[in-house]
Protein backbone atom coordinates (compact mmCIF):
# COMPACT_ATOMS: atom_id res chain seq x y z
CA UNK A 1 0.00 0.00 0.00
CA UNK A 2 1.68 3.30 -1.09
CA UNK A 3 1.08 6.44 1.12
CA UNK A 4 1.46 10.13 -0.26
CA UNK A 5 4.39 11.49 1.69
CA UNK A 6 2.93 14.02 4.32
CA UNK A 7 4.33 17.67 4.19
CA UNK A 8 4.99 17.32 8.27
CA UNK A 9 5.07 14.49 10.71
CA UNK A 10 3.88 15.44 13.77
CA UNK A 11 5.04 12.82 16.52
CA UNK A 12 5.35 13.09 20.17
CA UNK A 13 9.30 11.95 21.17
CA UNK A 14 9.48 10.02 23.96
CA UNK A 15 12.97 8.76 24.31
CA UNK A 16 16.16 10.99 23.81
CA UNK A 17 16.54 10.22 20.43
CA UNK A 18 14.57 8.98 17.82
CA UNK A 19 15.59 7.65 14.32
CA UNK A 20 13.18 7.70 11.53
CA UNK A 21 13.84 5.44 8.61
CA UNK A 22 13.29 6.39 4.95
CA UNK A 23 12.46 3.55 2.73
CA UNK A 24 13.16 4.00 -0.75
CA UNK A 25 9.21 3.75 -2.10
CA UNK A 26 8.53 -0.05 -3.62
CA UNK A 27 9.76 -1.30 -0.63
CA UNK A 28 12.04 -3.57 -2.32
CA UNK A 29 16.09 -3.64 -2.09
CA UNK A 30 18.70 -0.81 -1.13
CA UNK A 31 19.22 0.23 2.72
CA UNK A 32 17.51 2.32 5.07
CA UNK A 33 18.43 5.75 4.80
CA UNK A 34 18.27 7.99 8.23
CA UNK A 35 16.56 11.20 7.41
CA UNK A 36 14.99 12.79 9.95
CA UNK A 37 16.29 15.57 12.54
CA UNK A 38 14.89 15.94 15.87
CA UNK A 39 14.09 19.40 16.39
CA UNK A 40 11.93 20.57 19.78
CA UNK A 41 9.60 17.39 20.11
CA UNK A 42 8.99 17.69 16.64
CA UNK A 43 10.12 15.89 13.88
CA UNK A 44 9.97 17.73 10.23
CA UNK A 45 10.29 15.61 7.30
CA UNK A 46 11.42 18.45 5.49
CA UNK A 47 14.08 18.98 7.55
CA UNK A 48 15.42 15.37 6.67
CA UNK A 49 18.72 16.75 4.84
CA UNK A 50 19.65 18.82 7.87
CA UNK A 51 22.58 16.86 9.89
CA UNK A 52 21.54 15.50 12.90
CA UNK A 53 22.75 16.92 16.12
CA UNK A 54 25.95 15.89 17.92
CA UNK A 55 24.29 13.96 21.10
CA UNK A 56 27.21 11.31 21.63
CA UNK A 57 25.58 7.42 22.48
CA UNK A 58 25.83 6.47 26.28
CA UNK A 59 28.33 4.26 25.97
CA UNK A 60 30.74 6.65 23.99
CA UNK A 61 30.75 8.63 26.46
CA UNK A 62 31.38 5.31 28.94
CA UNK A 63 34.34 5.10 26.97
CA UNK A 64 35.86 8.34 27.44
CA UNK A 65 38.78 8.72 29.51
CA UNK A 66 37.43 11.57 31.74
CA UNK A 67 34.80 8.68 32.71
CA UNK A 68 36.67 5.24 32.71
CA UNK A 69 37.75 4.75 35.97
CA UNK A 70 34.58 5.85 37.17
CA UNK A 71 31.76 2.94 39.02
CA UNK A 72 30.50 1.76 36.21
CA UNK A 73 26.98 2.83 37.79
CA UNK A 74 27.54 6.01 38.78
CA UNK A 75 29.30 6.75 35.09
CA UNK A 76 25.94 5.95 33.92
CA UNK A 77 23.91 8.18 35.42
CA UNK A 78 26.41 10.99 35.47
CA UNK A 79 26.99 10.42 31.54
CA UNK A 80 22.58 10.47 31.32
CA UNK A 81 23.25 14.03 33.31
CA UNK A 82 25.50 15.42 31.05
CA UNK A 83 23.45 14.09 27.68
CA UNK A 84 20.18 15.65 29.89
CA UNK A 85 21.58 18.73 30.28
CA UNK A 86 23.42 19.36 27.18
CA UNK A 87 20.88 17.96 24.82
CA UNK A 88 18.96 21.38 24.69
CA UNK A 89 22.43 23.71 23.73
CA UNK A 90 23.09 20.16 20.88
CA UNK A 91 19.42 20.58 19.63
CA UNK A 92 19.55 24.83 19.20
CA UNK A 93 22.62 23.87 17.14
CA UNK A 94 25.47 24.89 19.68
CA UNK A 95 28.49 22.88 18.61
CA UNK A 96 29.05 20.47 20.53
CA UNK A 97 32.09 17.44 20.93
CA UNK A 98 32.25 14.56 22.81
CA UNK A 99 34.58 16.27 25.02
CA UNK A 100 31.84 18.70 26.48
CA UNK A 101 29.45 15.80 27.59
CA UNK A 102 32.56 13.84 29.17
CA UNK A 103 33.66 16.67 30.81
CA UNK A 104 29.84 17.71 32.10
CA UNK A 105 29.62 13.81 33.15
CA UNK A 106 32.46 14.27 34.80
CA UNK A 107 31.49 17.36 37.16
CA UNK A 108 28.19 15.88 37.72
CA UNK A 109 30.07 12.32 38.98
CA UNK A 110 31.80 14.77 40.91
CA UNK A 111 28.38 15.54 42.38
CA UNK A 112 27.61 12.07 42.91
CA UNK A 113 30.23 11.24 44.59
CA UNK A 114 30.50 13.79 47.56
CA UNK A 115 29.37 13.53 50.47
CA UNK A 116 26.54 15.71 51.11
CA UNK A 117 26.24 15.77 54.89
CA UNK A 118 29.87 17.30 54.89
CA UNK A 119 31.63 19.58 56.87
CA UNK A 120 30.90 23.59 56.85
CA UNK A 121 33.16 26.48 58.49
CA UNK A 122 30.03 28.04 60.36
CA UNK A 123 30.70 32.08 60.05
CA UNK A 124 27.49 33.03 60.19
CA UNK A 125 27.65 34.20 63.17
CA UNK A 126 24.44 32.04 64.74
CA UNK A 127 26.26 29.88 67.32
CA UNK A 128 23.71 27.11 67.09
CA UNK A 129 22.65 27.19 63.23
CA UNK A 130 19.92 24.73 62.84
CA UNK A 131 20.85 24.29 58.89
CA UNK A 132 24.49 23.79 60.14
CA UNK A 133 23.70 21.12 62.19
CA UNK A 134 23.11 22.92 65.55
CA UNK A 135 25.62 22.22 68.15
CA UNK A 136 29.29 20.84 67.08
CA UNK A 137 30.54 18.20 69.46
CA UNK A 138 33.20 18.72 71.72
CA UNK A 139 36.52 16.44 70.74
CA UNK A 140 35.85 14.02 73.53
CA UNK A 141 32.42 13.82 72.53
CA UNK A 142 33.18 13.53 68.31
CA UNK A 143 36.11 10.80 69.47
CA UNK A 144 33.27 8.47 71.73
CA UNK A 145 31.10 9.07 68.51
CA UNK A 146 33.81 7.66 66.17
CA UNK A 147 34.77 5.03 68.75
CA UNK A 148 31.31 3.57 69.17
CA UNK A 149 30.47 3.69 65.50
CA UNK A 150 33.83 1.91 64.36
CA UNK A 151 33.21 -0.77 66.56
CA UNK A 152 30.57 -2.88 68.76
CA UNK A 153 30.03 -0.73 71.75
CA UNK A 154 28.43 -1.69 75.44
CA UNK A 155 25.12 -0.33 75.08
CA UNK A 156 22.27 -2.58 76.22
CA UNK A 157 25.28 -4.98 77.98
CA UNK A 158 26.20 -5.73 81.53
CA UNK A 159 29.49 -6.53 81.83
CA UNK A 160 29.81 -7.22 85.48
CA UNK A 161 26.93 -10.02 85.00
CA UNK A 162 27.08 -10.81 81.02
CA UNK A 163 23.32 -9.99 81.06
CA UNK A 164 21.42 -7.77 79.12
CA UNK A 165 22.26 -4.37 80.12
CA UNK A 166 20.19 -0.57 79.99
CA UNK A 167 20.70 1.74 77.73
CA UNK A 168 19.68 4.62 79.85
CA UNK A 169 22.09 3.73 82.82
CA UNK A 170 24.61 5.33 80.86
CA UNK A 171 23.82 8.47 81.41
CA UNK A 172 21.25 8.43 83.99
CA UNK A 173 23.72 8.79 86.75
CA UNK A 174 25.33 12.16 84.79
CA UNK A 175 21.93 13.22 84.09
CA UNK A 176 20.46 12.98 87.67
CA UNK A 177 23.90 14.28 89.46
CA UNK A 178 23.42 17.00 87.13
CA UNK A 179 20.10 18.27 87.25
CA UNK A 180 18.94 16.91 90.43
CA UNK A 181 16.17 14.89 89.13
CA UNK A 182 15.86 11.03 90.66
CA UNK A 183 15.24 9.42 87.22
CA UNK A 184 16.07 10.08 83.56
CA UNK A 185 15.05 8.99 80.03
CA UNK A 186 16.19 9.89 76.68
CA UNK A 187 15.38 9.81 73.22
CA UNK A 188 15.51 11.17 69.70
CA UNK A 189 15.30 14.63 70.07
CA UNK A 190 12.80 16.77 72.73
CA UNK A 191 10.18 17.22 70.04
CA UNK A 192 9.97 13.58 70.81
CA UNK A 193 10.20 13.54 74.07
CA UNK A 194 7.12 15.82 74.57
CA UNK A 195 5.18 13.50 72.17
CA UNK A 196 6.01 10.79 74.12
CA UNK A 197 5.54 12.24 77.81
CA UNK A 198 2.03 13.74 76.82
CA UNK A 199 0.70 10.45 75.50
CA UNK A 200 2.05 8.90 78.35
CA UNK A 201 0.89 11.08 80.85
CA UNK A 202 -2.55 12.65 79.74
CA UNK A 203 -3.77 11.03 76.12
CA UNK A 204 -7.39 10.88 76.28
CA UNK A 205 -7.13 13.68 79.09
CA UNK A 206 -6.93 17.57 79.73
CA UNK A 207 -3.79 19.52 78.99
CA UNK A 208 -4.00 23.07 80.14
CA UNK A 209 -1.02 24.98 78.62
CA UNK A 210 -0.58 29.33 78.75
CA UNK A 211 -1.86 31.43 75.93
CA UNK A 212 1.21 32.58 76.29
CA UNK A 213 3.58 29.71 75.87
CA UNK A 214 1.60 28.62 72.37
CA UNK A 215 4.89 27.88 70.86
CA UNK A 216 5.84 27.14 67.28
CA UNK A 217 9.44 25.62 67.66
CA UNK A 218 9.88 25.78 63.78
CA UNK A 219 9.50 23.15 60.91
CA UNK A 220 6.21 22.62 62.10
CA UNK A 221 6.14 21.62 65.25
CA UNK A 222 3.60 23.44 66.84
CA UNK A 223 2.91 22.84 71.20
CA UNK A 224 -1.15 22.92 70.38
CA UNK A 225 -0.68 20.66 67.42
CA UNK A 226 1.79 18.28 69.76
CA UNK A 227 -0.50 17.73 72.57
CA UNK A 228 -3.58 17.09 69.98
CA UNK A 229 -1.37 14.80 68.08
CA UNK A 230 -0.27 13.16 71.72
CA UNK A 231 -4.12 12.34 71.96
CA UNK A 232 -4.61 14.92 74.33
CA UNK A 233 -7.61 17.25 74.79
CA UNK A 234 -5.68 21.27 74.54
CA UNK A 235 -7.21 23.71 76.75
CA UNK A 236 -6.21 27.20 76.45
CA UNK A 237 -5.68 29.79 79.67
CA UNK A 238 -4.51 32.96 79.73
CA UNK A 239 -3.31 36.12 77.51
CA UNK A 240 -0.63 36.09 75.11
CA UNK A 241 1.22 38.42 77.75
CA UNK A 242 -0.63 37.41 81.04
CA UNK A 243 -1.53 33.92 82.61
CA UNK A 244 -2.04 33.64 86.55
CA UNK A 245 -1.93 30.93 88.80
CA UNK A 246 -6.13 31.57 88.47
CA UNK A 247 -6.47 30.77 85.03
CA UNK A 248 -5.35 27.03 85.70
CA UNK A 249 -6.85 26.40 89.28
CA UNK A 250 -10.58 27.94 87.10
CA UNK A 251 -9.51 25.17 84.50
CA UNK A 252 -8.99 22.49 86.14
CA UNK A 253 -11.89 19.62 85.76
CA UNK A 254 -12.33 15.62 86.59
CA UNK A 255 -10.23 14.92 83.17
CA UNK A 256 -7.49 17.48 83.31
CA UNK A 257 -4.33 15.44 83.69
CA UNK A 258 -1.85 17.42 83.16
CA UNK A 259 -0.43 21.38 83.37
CA UNK A 260 2.15 21.88 79.96
CA UNK A 261 4.73 24.73 80.32
CA UNK A 262 6.52 25.27 77.35
CA UNK A 263 9.81 27.89 77.38
CA UNK A 264 9.31 30.76 75.07
CA UNK A 265 13.06 30.10 73.98
CA UNK A 266 12.81 31.34 70.41
CA UNK A 267 10.83 34.51 71.44
CA UNK A 268 10.54 37.43 74.15
CA UNK A 269 7.40 38.82 75.31
CA UNK A 270 8.32 41.87 77.07
CA UNK A 271 6.47 45.05 79.08
CA UNK A 272 3.07 44.04 80.34
CA UNK A 273 3.59 40.32 81.69
CA UNK A 274 2.90 37.84 83.79
CA UNK A 275 2.77 34.36 84.26
CA UNK A 276 2.86 32.25 87.39
CA UNK A 277 5.54 31.49 89.35
CA UNK A 278 6.99 28.03 88.66
CA UNK A 279 7.05 26.86 92.28
CA UNK A 280 3.44 27.97 93.35
CA UNK A 281 2.38 26.28 89.55
CA UNK A 282 3.63 22.62 90.91
CA UNK A 283 1.92 23.39 94.22
CA UNK A 284 -1.27 23.71 92.23
CA UNK A 285 -0.27 20.98 90.20
CA UNK A 286 0.46 18.49 92.94
CA UNK A 287 -2.95 19.73 95.19
CA UNK A 288 -5.03 18.82 92.18
CA UNK A 289 -3.24 15.51 91.21
CA UNK A 290 -2.02 16.64 88.02
CA UNK A 291 1.47 16.33 86.41
CA UNK A 292 3.39 19.51 85.90
CA UNK A 293 5.18 18.94 82.57
CA UNK A 294 8.16 21.62 81.65
CA UNK A 295 9.33 21.63 78.24
CA UNK A 296 12.25 23.95 78.70
CA UNK A 297 13.69 22.98 75.31
CA UNK A 298 17.07 25.16 75.56
CA UNK A 299 18.45 22.29 78.05
CA UNK A 300 20.95 25.27 80.04
CA UNK A 301 22.98 23.28 82.80
CA UNK A 302 24.99 26.27 82.97
CA UNK A 303 25.08 29.79 84.78
CA UNK A 304 24.09 31.35 81.45
CA UNK A 305 25.71 34.81 82.75
CA UNK A 306 28.90 33.17 83.25
CA UNK A 307 29.53 34.00 79.30
CA UNK A 308 27.80 37.29 79.52
CA UNK A 309 24.53 36.16 78.44
CA UNK A 310 21.18 36.80 80.05
CA UNK A 311 20.04 34.52 83.07
CA UNK A 312 18.67 31.00 81.40
CA UNK A 313 16.54 28.88 83.36
CA UNK A 314 19.03 25.42 83.56
CA UNK A 315 17.27 21.85 84.20
CA UNK A 316 18.48 21.77 87.94
CA UNK A 317 16.63 25.09 88.43
CA UNK A 318 12.86 23.68 87.15
CA UNK A 319 13.50 20.20 88.36
CA UNK A 320 13.81 21.99 91.78
CA UNK A 321 10.78 24.08 91.29
CA UNK A 322 8.50 20.83 91.40
CA UNK A 323 8.23 20.01 87.94
CA UNK A 324 7.37 16.47 87.73
CA UNK A 325 9.57 16.24 84.56
CA UNK A 326 11.55 18.16 82.56
CA UNK A 327 12.16 18.15 79.03
CA UNK A 328 15.14 19.28 76.81
CA UNK A 329 16.98 19.46 73.71
CA UNK A 330 20.75 17.42 73.46
CA UNK A 331 21.89 19.91 70.62
CA UNK A 332 21.14 23.33 72.07
CA UNK A 333 22.33 24.87 74.82
CA UNK A 334 23.62 21.49 76.26
CA UNK A 335 26.21 21.77 73.19
CA UNK A 336 25.76 17.71 72.90
CA UNK A 337 24.36 15.40 69.73
CA UNK A 338 20.98 15.60 68.98
CA UNK A 339 18.47 14.16 71.79
CA UNK A 340 15.49 14.38 73.84
CA UNK A 341 16.39 14.49 77.79
CA UNK A 342 13.19 13.77 79.95
CA UNK A 343 14.42 13.84 83.54
CA UNK A 344 12.06 13.85 86.70
CA UNK A 345 10.53 12.01 89.32
CA UNK A 346 10.93 8.37 89.78
CA UNK A 347 7.57 7.26 89.25
CA UNK A 348 6.51 9.85 86.39
CA UNK A 349 9.70 8.86 84.20
CA UNK A 350 9.15 4.71 84.86
CA UNK A 351 5.39 5.38 83.19
CA UNK A 352 6.87 7.32 80.42
CA UNK A 353 9.52 4.22 79.71
CA UNK A 354 7.33 1.89 80.01
CA UNK A 355 5.04 3.69 77.41
CA UNK A 356 5.32 1.41 73.81
CA UNK A 357 6.02 4.82 71.92
CA UNK A 358 9.34 5.20 74.21
CA UNK A 359 10.82 2.26 72.02
CA UNK A 360 9.92 4.38 68.53
CA UNK A 361 11.61 7.29 69.84
CA UNK A 362 15.05 5.38 71.08
CA UNK A 363 18.14 7.19 71.33
CA UNK A 364 20.65 5.30 69.13
CA UNK A 365 24.17 4.34 70.19
CA UNK A 366 26.02 6.88 68.49
CA UNK A 367 24.14 9.67 70.38
CA UNK A 368 24.29 7.91 73.15
CA UNK A 369 28.12 8.34 72.99
CA UNK A 370 28.27 11.49 72.77
CA UNK A 371 25.96 12.16 75.03
CA UNK A 372 27.56 10.78 77.90
CA UNK A 373 30.93 12.12 76.90
CA UNK A 374 29.69 15.63 76.79
CA UNK A 375 27.45 15.47 80.05
CA UNK A 376 31.21 14.20 81.40
CA UNK A 377 33.09 17.80 80.38
CA UNK A 378 30.13 19.02 82.32
CA UNK A 379 30.55 16.87 85.47
CA UNK A 380 33.94 17.65 85.28
CA UNK A 381 33.56 21.29 85.21
CA UNK A 382 35.36 21.37 81.60
CA UNK A 383 32.08 23.18 79.75
CA UNK A 384 34.98 25.43 78.18
CA UNK A 385 35.85 22.48 76.12
CA UNK A 386 32.46 22.57 74.28
CA UNK A 387 32.03 24.55 71.46
CA UNK A 388 29.39 26.52 72.44
CA UNK A 389 30.65 27.71 75.23
CA UNK A 390 34.04 28.17 73.82
CA UNK A 391 32.27 29.96 71.20
CA UNK A 392 31.14 32.52 73.42
CA UNK A 393 33.55 32.82 75.48
CA UNK A 394 36.09 33.81 72.53
CA UNK A 395 38.25 37.09 73.85
CA UNK A 396 37.39 40.18 72.28
CA UNK A 397 40.98 40.11 70.89
CA UNK A 398 41.42 36.64 68.97
CA UNK A 399 37.85 37.10 67.08
CA UNK A 400 39.80 40.64 66.18
CA UNK A 401 42.76 38.93 65.62
CA UNK A 402 41.25 36.10 63.19
CA UNK A 403 38.89 38.79 61.44
CA UNK A 404 41.93 40.37 60.56
CA UNK A 405 43.53 37.45 58.78
CA UNK A 406 40.66 36.73 57.08
CA UNK A 407 40.14 40.44 55.64
CA UNK A 408 43.86 40.05 55.10
CA UNK A 409 43.57 37.41 52.57
CA UNK A 410 41.61 38.86 50.37
CA UNK A 411 43.12 40.87 47.43
CA UNK A 412 40.36 43.39 46.70
CA UNK A 413 38.44 45.28 49.18
CA UNK A 414 38.21 44.08 52.63
CA UNK A 415 37.75 45.24 56.71
CA UNK A 416 37.81 44.74 59.85
CA UNK A 417 34.08 45.17 61.03
CA UNK A 418 31.92 45.32 64.49
CA UNK A 419 29.08 43.23 64.49
CA UNK A 420 26.80 40.89 66.56
CA UNK A 421 26.77 37.09 66.81
CA UNK A 422 23.33 35.70 67.54
CA UNK A 423 23.00 32.35 69.90
CA UNK A 424 19.99 30.79 66.91
CA UNK A 425 18.80 27.42 67.42
CA UNK A 426 16.12 28.56 69.48
CA UNK A 427 18.00 29.45 72.43
CA UNK A 428 17.83 33.00 74.09
CA UNK A 429 15.95 34.65 71.33
CA UNK A 430 17.36 38.34 70.81
CA UNK A 431 20.59 37.52 72.96
CA UNK A 432 23.35 39.09 71.07
CA UNK A 433 27.23 39.13 71.76
CA UNK A 434 29.52 41.67 70.01
CA UNK A 435 31.74 40.24 67.56
CA UNK A 436 34.28 41.37 65.04
CA UNK A 437 33.83 40.11 61.54
CA UNK A 438 35.64 40.44 58.10
CA UNK A 439 33.59 42.45 55.86
CA UNK A 440 35.05 41.62 52.21
CA UNK A 441 33.73 43.52 49.25
CA UNK A 442 33.71 41.83 45.92
CA UNK A 443 32.29 42.76 42.56
CA UNK A 444 29.39 40.25 43.63
CA UNK A 445 28.50 39.21 47.25
CA UNK A 446 26.43 36.49 45.76
CA UNK A 447 29.08 34.98 43.76
CA UNK A 448 31.37 34.89 46.35
CA UNK A 449 29.19 33.56 49.06
CA UNK A 450 28.46 31.17 46.73
CA UNK A 451 31.89 29.98 45.75
CA UNK A 452 32.62 29.91 49.43
CA UNK A 453 29.72 27.98 50.24
CA UNK A 454 30.75 25.37 47.43
CA UNK A 455 34.10 24.82 48.85
CA UNK A 456 35.30 22.05 50.41
CA UNK A 457 34.25 21.88 53.37
CA UNK A 458 31.55 24.42 52.87
CA UNK A 459 32.67 27.83 54.68
CA UNK A 460 29.14 29.48 54.95
CA UNK A 461 29.25 33.69 56.03
CA UNK A 462 26.07 36.04 55.36
CA UNK A 463 25.53 38.82 53.04
CA UNK A 464 24.53 42.31 54.27
CA UNK A 465 24.55 45.24 52.08
CA UNK A 466 27.03 44.47 49.07
CA UNK A 467 29.54 42.69 51.83
CA UNK A 468 29.85 38.74 52.06
CA UNK A 469 30.37 39.29 56.40
CA UNK A 470 32.25 36.01 58.09
CA UNK A 471 32.44 36.06 61.93
CA UNK A 472 34.98 33.82 62.91
CA UNK A 473 33.41 33.03 66.65
CA UNK A 474 32.26 29.56 65.64
CA UNK A 475 35.44 28.59 64.02
CA UNK A 476 38.34 27.03 65.11
CA UNK A 477 41.79 28.35 64.36
CA UNK A 478 42.77 25.52 61.37
CA UNK A 479 39.39 26.81 60.20
CA UNK A 480 40.16 30.32 60.01
CA UNK A 481 43.45 29.08 57.90
CA UNK A 482 41.33 27.68 55.35
CA UNK A 483 39.21 29.80 55.23
CA UNK A 484 42.30 32.32 54.43
CA UNK A 485 43.29 29.68 51.78
CA UNK A 486 40.05 29.87 49.97
CA UNK A 487 40.36 33.41 49.99
CA UNK A 488 43.13 33.77 48.80
CA UNK A 489 42.28 31.64 45.79
CA UNK A 490 39.12 33.09 44.77
CA UNK A 491 40.54 36.75 44.80
CA UNK A 492 43.64 35.77 42.56
C1 LIG B 1 13.75 23.34 70.49
C2 LIG B 1 12.58 23.03 71.31
C3 LIG B 1 11.87 21.84 71.14
C4 LIG B 1 12.23 20.85 70.07
O1 LIG B 1 13.47 20.29 70.33
P1 LIG B 1 14.23 19.35 69.25
O2 LIG B 1 15.34 18.76 70.04
O3 LIG B 1 14.65 20.23 68.16
O4 LIG B 1 13.25 18.32 68.82
C5 LIG B 1 10.78 21.61 71.95
N1 LIG B 1 10.41 22.50 72.89
C6 LIG B 1 11.08 23.66 73.09
C7 LIG B 1 10.61 24.60 74.16
C8 LIG B 1 12.18 23.96 72.32
O5 LIG B 1 12.85 25.10 72.51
Amino acid sequence: MMHSRPKTLMMMIRTEEVEVLFLPPGGGGGDAIPITRVYQGRLNWDAAVMPRPQIPSIDSLLAHPDLADAPARLAVQAARLAVDQLRPEALAGKDLVIDDFAACAKSALIQLTSMRTRPAINLTGVVLHTGLGRARLADAAAKAVADAAESHAVVEFDLETGQRGDRQSHVEDLLCELTGAQASLVVNNCASAVLLTLTAMAKDKEVILSRGEMVEIGGSFRMPDIVRASGCRLVEVGCTNKTHLKDYADACTEETAAFLKCHPSSYQVVGFTAAPIPELLAELAHDRNLTLIDDLGSGCLVDSTKWGLRKERTLAEAVKSGADVVLASGDKLLGGPQAGIIVGNVSVVKKIAKHPLARAVRIDKLTLAGLEATLRLYREGREDEIPIWRSLGRSDESLRWAARKMAGAWSGQADVVRADSRIGGGSLPGMVVPTWCASIVPNSADKLARALRQSSPAIVGRIEGGAVLLDPRTAEADEIQAVCRKLKELSK
